[in-house]
């Protein structure tokens, strides 16, 4: 029986040749038309987006397709961390998927099997931690045709967009009461610093316009930022016993003021959240001395110094307004306490920086010599100027001796210079501040107005917009 079978085979693979052959000297056609099934993806980054390509001839020949994932004229413009390196296909007569990889120009090639007339594509994206805006992209896919292949039609971009699947903290239980609304309640991002000084971005808002600018700016204080932005924050933050906890960080060409206001508990310890327009670390007035003339101009980080001043200045409310060695913020009566009070804050203790500060400068019969203070900010109030008076302390290249016929401002850069809680901030921010300048501005004001937050004004009492010195 042996051979019977061997023969069998034997027959029957000449037959398979013989029609394969045949089919394969009769079937040329070197022209299709190309087009995609979609024009609009949406997913989130933990899904691939998957769409077809469509021939509407088989070809005799392997057709090349391209594709890049282009982001040139999309505000929320998708990372290249935030997609892998590769994407996946299969035609209509493949049984496994292949992969390809992007090439270093950020082009991906795959091909389009002979014979097959639908070629699926895979895209995965990185599943990462990271809070982010959901993100888009267009996706530009052409034949390359060879081997004498025409290929008709054009595919149009497509767009995607990735939603990002993390959420944001309950801002309501942060800020002790409910938000109903956390697009109205805050603009920009919030992000948390922990006691080792990491960054995590915990809170965006992700129905804001934004504009390219605006979303590289927020990944400044990513996780995986190296930014100077980053060092000086922490800087100053390592200055102090009584840390920045956390950033709201916003970008907006307004003349806004920065904020500080403690978040923590009155029976907790300080939990400090500082506001900061990132739009003026990267950008300044054209002309500071023409009112009328409000346009800007991009500058390096910080290049003018009025963004790290900010920054101090914010610090030094901090400084001056925390729980932990400057007041009592459980005394609302006036009349329980002896010292420096405010109904905002509460009661400073006596040894504090501001009850001091108030007690020589404030409370004294022979009036100080001008100018009294080191700018026109300064004149607001008390918390004003020993924060613009800090800003100065820090940040003037040169601080000279105060005698008796000194003018207050002087003898109030002084008087922090040899202040035990204050005295050292000096070199400690300093030393690691990436450019440690007051800005060249002088007693131009620009009008500011309350930022809202939580759909209240805040006083506008520790925020300000620190681009204005009358100092020196
Ligand atoms: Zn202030």
């Amino acid at each position: 029986m042996k051979p019977l079978i061997f023969k069998y085979y034997y027959t029957l693979l000449i037959v398979l040749f013989a029609l394969t052959a045949c089919k394969k000297d009769e079937f040329i056609n070197l022209t299709a038309t190309l087009s995609s099934d979609s024009t609009l993806l949406e997913t989130t980054e933990d899904t691939p987006i998957i769409f077809n390509l469509e021939l509407t001839e088989k070809l005799s020949e392997d057709l090349q397709i391209e594709y890049e994932i282009n982001t040139e004229e999309i505000n929320k413009y998708i990372n290249s961390e935030d997609f892998e390196s590769y994407v996946e296909y299969i035609s209509d007569l493949g049984d496994q998927w292949s992969r390809s990889n992007f090439n270093p120009a950020g082009i991906n090639t795959l091909i389009f099997p002979k014979g097959s007339s639908i070629l699926k594509i895979r895209i995965p994206f990185f599943d990462d931690d990271s809070l982010e805006y959901n993100e888009e992209f267009y996706l530009k896919v052409r034949a390359k045709p060879s081997y004498g292949l025409t290929i008709m039609g054009e595919i149009k971009p497509i767009m995607v967009t990735v939603e990002d699947n993390e959420e944001n903290i309950d801002i309501g239980a942060l800020v002790g009461e409910p938000i109903d609304d956390l697009e109205e309640a805050f603009e920009g991002a919030l992000v948390a610093i922990d006691e080792d000084f990491n960054f995590k971005v915990v809170a965006i808002n992700r129905k804001e316009n934004i504009d390219r600018e605006y979303k590289a700016a927020y990944e400044l204080l990513d996780e995986r930022s190296t930014h100077q932005i980053k060092k000086d924050i922490q800087a100053v933050s390592q200055s102090g016993e009584v840390p920045i906890s956390m950033i709201n960080l916003f970008y907006e060409n307004e003349p806004l003021f920065d904020f500080v206001e403690n978040m923590g508990d009155l029976y907790e310890e300080d939990l400090w959240l500082m506001g900061l327009n990132f739009y003026w670390a990267f950008n300044a007035y054209e002309d500071f001395d023409d009112y009328n003339n409000d346009s800007t101009i991009p500058i390096e980080y910080n290049a003018d110094g009025a963004f790290g001043a900010a920054l101090v200045h914010e610090y030094g409310h901090i400084l001056t307004l925390n729980s932990k060695n400057e007041l009592n913020r459980r005394v609302y009566n006036p009349a329980e306490c002896s010292s420096l009070f405010s109904f905002e804050d509460g009661c400073f203790y006596k040894e504090s920086v501001l009850n001091q500060f108030n007690a020589n400068f404030n409370l004294i019969e022979e009036p100080l010599n001008k100018p009294e203070f080191v700018s026109w900010y300064a004149e607001t109030d008390i918390f004003e100027d020993i924060a613009e008076t800090f800003t100065v302390y820090v940040l003037e290249e040169k601080i000279n001796p105060a005698t008796a016929e000194s003018s207050g401002a002087l003898q109030k850069i002084n008087f922090l210079k040899s202040h035990p809680t204050v005295k050292d901030k000096r070199s400690l921010i300093r030393s690691t501040l990436g450019n440690p300048t007051l800005p060249p501005f002088g007693f131009e004001d620009l009008s500011a107005f309350n930022k809202r937050r939580k759909g209240k004004p805040i006083s506008c009492l520790h925020q300000r917009f620190s681009k204005h010195f009358t100092s020196k």
